[in-house]
C-alpha cells in the first residue's frame, strides 16, 4: 500500500489524540457500531443527459437523479461523505430551474443532522468524491472538521484557475483553513479498514470512491461520479466533460476489481433507485 498523507495545520499531538480514540469519547450521541445514514441533499431532474456519454449513448434522454450525502457514524467519530447541493436550495420556492435541470431540496442537511441531535460542528471528518458543486455545496459548513481529500483534487480545488470561478469556489473556500489530510492512493478514515477512500481519478483530477464495511450489511462501494447513473456502469459510458479518459477507464477497472474482490453492494450515488433502496433517513444500515 502506498499511502501518502500529511497534515497541513494539525499538530502531531492532535493527530495522536485522534488515533488513540479520544475523539470518539467526545462524540455527541455516540454509537457502539458503525452506521450508514443516506441523506437527501437534493433531487435533480436532468432534461438532457447526452453529456454523460462521449459516444452518443444517452442522446435525447432525460433522467431524474438523486444527490445524496452519506453520514457514517463510527464509534470513533462521525464522517460525512459528500455534502450535496448548497442548502439554500431548500428555501428557494419551486427549487432551481435552468434550461438543463430542475433541482429541489426537501430539507437542509443541517436540519436532517438535527434529527440525530447533531450539528455540522459535531462532524469530525468530512470528505468528498470530487469538487463539483453538487458534491461540495455545503462544504463550508464543515470548515471546523478534518478535511480528508485526494491530493490531486485539493490541488485543483485551490488552483488559480479554480479561484477564477467564484460561484463554485465560494462553496468550499473555507476548507482551505481546515485541518487537512491529503492522500494519493487511499485513506483508511478510522484506521480499522472499515471506511476506506480509494482514489479513482478521471471524472476530475482526484475523484475518489468510498468503501464501507458494515457488520450486518456487508461491504458497500460508493461510486462518486465514476458512474453517474446505473446505465453508465452497464455501458461503460464516459462523460464528455471528464478531465481524463484513460484515467477514467483505469478507475472503472479498479472499481470493478474492488467490487468483485469485496463482493460489495455497489451504490451509484446519483442513481435514484440505489438511493431509494437504502433505508429512508433517519433509518440506517449497520
Ligand atoms: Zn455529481
Amino acid at each position: 500500500m502506498t499511502r501518502f498523507q500529511y497534515f497541513i495545520t494539525s499538530s502531531l499531538m492532535f493527530c495522536m489524540l485522534f488515533g488513540s480514540g479520544v475523539y470518539g469519547e467526545n462524540q455527541r450521541n455516540p454509537v457502539k457500531t458503525i452506521r450508514l445514514y443516506a441523506l437527501d441533499c437534493s433531487m435533480i431532474d436532468m432534461f438532457d443527459i447526452s453529456a454523460y456519454s462521449d459516444s452518443g449513448q444517452f442522446d435525447g434522454q432525460k433522467k431524474a437523479l438523486a444527490d445524496p450525502c452519506y453520514l457514517i457514524r463510527h464509534p470513533k467519530g462521525d464522517f460525512l461523505w459528500d455534502t450535496g447541493w448548497e442548502q439554500t436550495l431548500a428555501e428557494t420556492p419551486g427549487g432551481l430551474m435552468t434550461n438543463r435541470y430542475h433541482a429541489v431540496m426537501a430539507r437542509t442537511l443541517t436540519d436532517q443532522l438535527s434529527d440525530l441531535g447533531l450539528k455540522p460542528a459535531d462532524i469530525g471528518k468530512v470528505s468528498i468524491s470530487h469538487a463539483h458543486p453538487d458534491h461540495v455545496g455545503n462544504a463550508n459548513l464543515f470548515a471546523g472538521s478534518t478535511f480528508i481529500v485526494n491530493k490531486a483534487e485539493y490541488t485543483a480545488m485551490f488552483s488559480e484557475e479554480a479561484r477564477k470561478r467564484p460561484a463554485r469556489f465560494k462553496l468550499y473556500n473555507d476548507l482551505e483553513g481546515a485541518d487537512t489530510i491529503l492522500f494519493e492512493t487511499e485513506h483508511d478514515v478510522f484506521g480499522d479498514g472499515l471506511v476506506v477512500i480509494n482514489s479513482m481519478p478521471g471524472h476530475t483530477p482526484g475523484h475518489s470512491a468510498l468503501m464501507l464495511r458494515l457488520k450486518n450489511s456487508g461491504t458497500l462501494l460508493f461510486s462518486g461520479d465514476l458512474y453517474i447513473i446505473s446505465e453508465s456502469r452497464d455501458l461503460g459510458a464516459y462523460p464528455s466533460f471528464n478531465t481524463d479518459k484513460p484515467e477514467t477507464v483505469r478507475s472503472m477497472k479498479k472499481f470493478e476489481a474492488l467490487a468483485k474482490k469485496e463482493n460489495a453492494r455497489v451504490v451509484i450515488q446519483h442513481e435514484k433507485a440505489d438511493f431509494l433502496a437504502l433505508p429512508h433517513f433517519p433509518a440506517y444500515l449497520d
